[in-house]
């Protein structure tokens, strides 16, 4: 297959690029590696600073995409890149889905399969079948089997009328000739059992990502905020910001958006439980640009308290848990028990851990433009959406630059 354009993620940066090349008349590919398109977007409950669904946004998109003539490959993943401007070669491993275009959602192979698996989309807090929905707005709308879980039982096959189900589906290897390539590799949560001393083994220490899915009509706990030891309400939640951010064993960068994703699960937890209260610990707080007016509408609510200071440990003591921090600037120590903890991770880009050969890194595994190579988005440089929206638009002007030589 030859394209003029190859995009390589399809989350909201490698979507915006895809569709913007294709309605300017570029023959395009998007290749995403999960079953489904949206990347991290599709796993928030709402957008800072407006508060509105994400799904608004994407929905846009994934319109002007069926209206677009663009090769869409899910389940791929480009493993290399060779060649020059003009004329490189992607390879692609496609994953087998073992469920095909046929198929309509209609359920009946999920009841009756018997194996359940950690639903990594929830990050690991629910679970699915063996065969499962991505979720309950995936694009495209049809089942995946993961075939870590699955034993080959064949009880869906039987039950789908729909002939959509091929036990034996085996993975691809494809190559796609491209003109230029703009990367849109996003970024997965910094994994927060490198953080010792932060506690994440107790089920009452959380990450950001976590409380999106916690927070979530879609989610585990269909959107309640609660405890995963005992599933009470949290009436005392706190927040460790910058976790394992800035820190030179970690990720010495900012990600820029921690701050404001506080924020906003500061007004999930203060709107579901009206006499909560919520602390949080704080280097310093980075609401840039127009986003100061977000930082005010949250301190306003007297129940949201700043603390400044930088959380050295989080550990557990009867049944609470106790987060000991000290503020860096007069050394002064704290500390507070709390009933949740919320470890606020930062974005590690998804090519620091799953390099594509041929590609260029900097230090932490964000992606360098080269000749004919561009990178929009978090795989270029930690971003919150709209920025991300606009890096994408950025990158399509440079690749049809290369395209027309
Ligand atoms: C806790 C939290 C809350 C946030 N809340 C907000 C908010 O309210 N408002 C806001 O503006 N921003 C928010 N953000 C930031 C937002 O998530 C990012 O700006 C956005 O997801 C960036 O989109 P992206 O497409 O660049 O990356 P991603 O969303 O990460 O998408 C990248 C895609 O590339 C795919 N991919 C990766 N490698 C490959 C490969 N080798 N081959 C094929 N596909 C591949 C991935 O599977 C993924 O689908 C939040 C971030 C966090 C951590």
């Amino acid at each position: 297959m030859n394209v003029d354009i190859l995009v390589i993620g399809g989350g909201i940066s490698g979507l915006t690029a895809a569709v913007e090349a294709a309605e300017t008349g570029y023959s395009v590919a998007l290749i995403e590696k999960n079953p489904y398109l949206g990347g991290r977007v599709a796993q928030l409950t709402k957008y800072f600073p407006k508060m509105c669904p994400p799904y608004c946004g994407l929905e846009i998109f994934l319109k002007r995409l069926k209206n677009c003539d663009i090769k869409v490959i899910t389940n791929a993943k480009v493993k290399r890149v060779e060649g020059v401007a003009g004329n490189f070669n992607v390879f692609i491993e496609k994953m087998p889905r073992f469920v095909n275009e046929n198929c309509t959602a209609c359920g009946e192979c999920e009841k009756v399969c018997l194996i359940e698996r950690p639903s990594e989309f929830d990050f690991g807090l629910g679970k699915t079948k063996a065969i499962y929905l991505p979720h309950d707005m995936a694009y495209p709308y049809i089942y995946a089997i993961d075939p870590n879980a699955c034993n080959k039982c064949g009880e869906c096959v039987k039950v789908c009328r729909y002939n959509a189900i091929d036990l034996e589906d085996q993975p691809e290897e494809m190559t796609i000739n491209a003109k230029a390539i703009i990367v849109a590799t996003g970024y997965n949560p910094y994994d927060a059992n490198k953080l010792e001393t932060l506690g994440f083994e107790n089920p009452d220490v959380i990450t950001n990502m976590m409380m999106e899915r916690l927070a979530s009509p879609n989610g585990p706990t269909k959107g309640k905020i609660l405890r995963l030891s005992d599933g009470k309400e949290p009436k005392v939640v706190a927040f460790a910001q910058c976790a394992g951010s800035r820190d030179e064993n970690h990720l010495p960068y900012c990600s820029a958006i921690c701050c404001l994703a506080t924020m906003k699960h500061a007004l999930y937890i203060r709107e579901q439980i009206p006499d909560s209260k919520v602390y949080i610990f704080y280097i310093d707080v980075r609401a840039y640009g127009r986003y100061e007016d977000f930082l005010k509408r949250v301190e306003e609510d007297e129940n949201i308290v700043f603390v400044r200071g930088k959380v050295a440990k989080v550990e557990s003591r009867d049944g609470k848990v106790v987060v000991h921090a000290e503020d860096t600037l007069t050394g002064k120590r704290t500390e507070m028990e709390a009933d949740l903890v919320v470890l606020a991770v930062g974005m590690q880009p998804t090519t620091a851990v799953e390099r594509i050969e041929g590609l260029e890194y900097d230090d932490y595994g964000f992606v360098i433009e080269k000749e004919g190579i561009i990178p929009c988005g978090v795989a270029r440089m930690p971003a919150d959406v709209a920025m991300s929206n606009r890096d994408a638009t950025g990158a399509v002007v440079k690749a049809i630059q290369v395209v027309r030589g």
